[in-house]
């Protein structure tokens, strides 16, 4: 499509509700560009790159926009001088109105120039795609927040409800640093409100380029890895003895793939399994429908339990990731050890996993640990009205007939540190993209111009629809 026919497209678009002038429409398109430019640009791995050099960046901005200086503040924390991370308010009219909290995270996965197709920290706009690291993962969004807050300051917008913005570190690099549980544990106030807004889920385009269905993110699974380790006397491997460490966890891991952790569901599960029926072809339909009865139907079940993807949001998953033995090729192993990664259903404590583990392995030389101290769980947090309403009102307007599908994650996003905290987290985000072209942490990651800027006024109405005001 040529660039003018998607101009005008997208002004059909807009014309129902406003009169916009092109002119107009193109100018805040070129500041909103401007914003995600310079936050791709900034290069925020952990290994080379700054986020509080970005988090400056984005402080100027909402500043130069007129936001007051005490509502803007970028948090470095101790010991770790590039992971800084910025929080700022827009107060709302109405104090006793809870804020409303708009979440994303400004570093980004490592990228290699060399295996790069185009230079992973310029942006680049190409064929109707923007490429670079972080184009969709998570400074899509940043950039669209961001945006918000500038647009709203300037054009003298008063929202009801305060609207607050944290961008931080360390979404991306388990086991270092992660600034939303850093603010949560230390500026736990600065963070407060009645709900955030996150990544999570997107909008999902066929291979042709159709939306199928816009995503919303209530609840993930929790994160949790355990270690398994058999210790043994060893010896002499010329003589060796029934009593084997490498056997035993051998035996051990055998029984973790044998075992099947109990099907379950939640408000949020349900919900997507029955309007994914209403998508789906038909005898797939009937299998979607048929698990949704009390008790789900047996057969049914385990066709969709045959797909990964629902496995993984039907039950806990443990799976073996690691394993390591044995001190010398020559010499019976003195120890052996595994890592099993578990995604636990919502709601499940960690500590009743270890014990089904133990259970199941029967073996009590088998040790069972957590490999990190466990993280706080929670429930899912509730998919009201208040919450789905304006989403799928704003939704069925920009993208007719187009279904909003409730999702649980059976990743993890900082969502797991603020529901916890009283937070509950939503991701939505209106992004349409075709995941195998966007590839969030892989090489030449890339998200399609119009589906930015569809998602940009997308979360831009949502937000205004939930903090109200004019
Ligand atoms: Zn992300």
């Amino acid at each position: 499509m040529t660039r003018s026919l998607m101009t005008g497209l997208v002004l059909l678009g807009c014309l129902w509700r406003a009169p916009v002038l092109a002119d107009e429409l193109d100018a805040s398109r070129a500041d909103f560009r401007a914003i995600y430019k310079q936050l791709v640009e900034i290069n925020t791995t952990l290994s080379s790159g700054s986020c509080t050099e970005a988090a400056n960046a984005m402080a100027h901005r909402l500043r130069t926009a007129g936001i007051a200086s005490q509502n803007i503040q970028v948090i470095v924390p101790p010991g770790w001088p590039q992971q800084g991370n910025l929080i700022a308010a827009l107060p709302g009219l109405d104090p006793d109105a809870k804020a409303v909290l708009l979440l994303a995270h400004l570093d980004v996965v490592e990228a290699n120039r060399e295996d790069w197709e185009r230079d992973p920290f310029t942006l680049v706009e190409e064929d109707g795609y923007f490429y670079g690291r972080g184009t969709m993962d998570d400074k899509a969004m940043a950039a669209i927040f961001v945006d918000i807050l500038v647009r709203m300051k300037t054009s003298g917008y008063r929202p009801e409800r305060t609207v607050k913005l944290a961008l931080t570190c360390g979404e991306e690099t388990p086991n270092t640093f992660n600034g939303a549980h850093y603010l949560v544990e230390h500026h736990r106030d600065l963070l407060d409100a009645g709900f955030a807004l996150n990544e999570g889920t997107m909008g999902i385009l066929s291979p042709e380029g159709t939306p199928v269905y816009n995503g919303v993110q209530a609840g993930e699974k929790t994160y949790q890895d355990f270690r398994l380790e058999v210790r043994n006397p060893g010896g002499h491997s010329s003589r060796p003895v029934k009593d084997n460490a490498i056997y035993r966890l051998a035996t051990a891991l055998r029984r973790i793939a044998d075992h099947e952790f109990v099907v379950e569901f939640n408000d949020t599960t349900r919900a997507y399994f029955q309007r994914l029926a209403g998508m789906a072809p038909q005898e797939q339909a009937a299998d979607l429908l048929a698990i949704l009865q009390e008790p789900p139907a047996p057969e049914a079940l385990a066709r969709v339990l045959a797909d990964p993807s629902f496995n993984a949001i039907l039950r806990t998953t443990c799976v073996a990731t690691q394993l390591s033995a044995g001190h010398a090729p020559n010499a019976l192993p003195q120890r052996a050890t595994a890592n099993v990664n578990c995604r636990i259903f919502p709601g499940r404590e960690q500590a009743a996993i270890r014990r089904e583990l133990e259970q199941v392995i029967g073996d009590p030389d088998v040790v069972v640990s957590f490999a990190d101290p466990p993280e706080t769980t929670s429930p899912p947090p509730a998919l009201t009205a208040e919450i789905l309403g304006p989403i799928e009102q704003i939704s069925g307007e920009m993208w007719p007939g187009v279904p909003v599908l409730p999702h649980l994650q059976a990743g993890g996003t900082d969502g797991r540190f603020l529901t916890p905290a009283g937070i509950p987290t939503y991701g939505v985000n209106g992004l349409f993209v075709q995941p195998e072209r966007v590839r969030a942490h892989g090489l030449n990651e890339g998200i399609p111009v119009e589906s930015l800027y569809r998602g940009r006024e997308f979360l831009d109405r949502l937000v205004k629809r939930y903090v109200g005001g004019e």
